[in-house]
């Protein structure tokens, strides 16, 4: 295991995520304002896989934003696979899934999972929505209104529609916050299989430590707010990943050193600066 500090990029090519010296702050009433991230730099190779792991409010939806060009830097650039947010955005290489699912009460489970074929423009590859919405357990869903699903079943519908255009660049921001842990384990293991069929830059931003280390190259470990990566940690196991790797010492060892950077040795959180 090694890791480095501050210096994230150091040890890539760099032609993945590049966010260089990224401040953002929000502008509260009364004049004041929040400084959610203060000069975070954070460097990936293209088509590697980096979980982002940090205490809520450090400011990990706030990079996922930046990324998927639906906020601003208010210092410093962000770039991914060399190109611009908006550019990525105008050319549907984003697959987006966030927290709250974002899905389209109006229409049926297929119908929001084929919409960014029309948002792209392109025809809809009726077998790829098949497939996927067979590999999220929703095909007795397909015709439903997301409003007739539980809550899980809308974050898998989400999950799909993201991988639906086999994007290059993958956002996921907590996607399987909701679901029951097998389910989740499911889902992993599938977002895996995908990932390794066609690489994209992936940034997952997650409160699972375990699932971190089990599916990404990199794992990012943020401090309080005002958000910086405080270490990045190199996941030196091997691919394909298989679950049984789980049980390994090798597996236990990066899940404790995550664990103490998040929580400290003694278990205790740093505070917000
Ligand atoms: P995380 O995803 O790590 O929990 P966020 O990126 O959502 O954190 O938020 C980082 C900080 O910025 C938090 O203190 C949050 O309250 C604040 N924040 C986020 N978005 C806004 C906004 N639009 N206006 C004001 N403050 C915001
Ligand atoms: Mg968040």
């Amino acid at each position: 295991m090694t890791t480095e500090t501050m210096d994230a990029g150091a040890r890539t090519t760099g032609t993945g995520i590049q966010i260089s010296g990224v401040s953002k702050s929000f502008a509260l009433r009364g004049g004041r304002s929040l400084l959610a991230l203060q000069d975070t730099d954070l460097h990936t190779d293209k088509g590697s896989f980096l979980a982002l792991l940090g205490p809520s409010g450090c400011g990990k939806s706030t990079i996922l934003r930046i990324l998927a060009a639906l906020d601003h830097p208010t210092s410093g650039e962000a770039l991914v696979d060399g190109e611009t947010p908006d550019q990525l955005r105008s050319k549907s290489e984003l697959g987006i899934a966030f927290q709250d699912h974002a899905l389209l009460p109006w229409r049926t489970i297929r119908k929001n999972i084929e919409l960014p074929f029309e948002v792209a423009g392109r025809s809809v590859d009726k077998a790829y929505v098949d497939e996927l919405i067979d590999l999220v357990g929703l095909r007795d869903f397909a015709n439903a209104k997301p409003s007739q699903l539980s809550g899980g079943m809308r974050q898998r519908a989400s999950i799909a529609r993201a991988l639906v255009l086999k994007p290059s660049v993958l956002l996921l921001d907590e996607p399987f916050g909701a679901l029951d842990d097998m389910t989740r384990q499911n889902l992993n293991l599938e977002l895996l299989r995908i990932w390794t069929e066609k690489p994209a830059t992936t940034l997952l931003v997650t409160h699972g430590i375990s699932e971190a280390i089990f599916l990404a190259d990199r794992v990012a470990v943020m401090s309080p707010r005002p958000g910086r990566v405080k270490e990045i940690i190199d996941v030196d196991l091997p691919r394909p990943r298989t679950p049984e790797m789980m049980r390994t010492p090798e597996f236990h060892a990066l899940v404790d050193r995550a664990s103490e950077l998040l929580f400290g040795v003694d278990g205790r959180a740093e505070a917000e600066a």
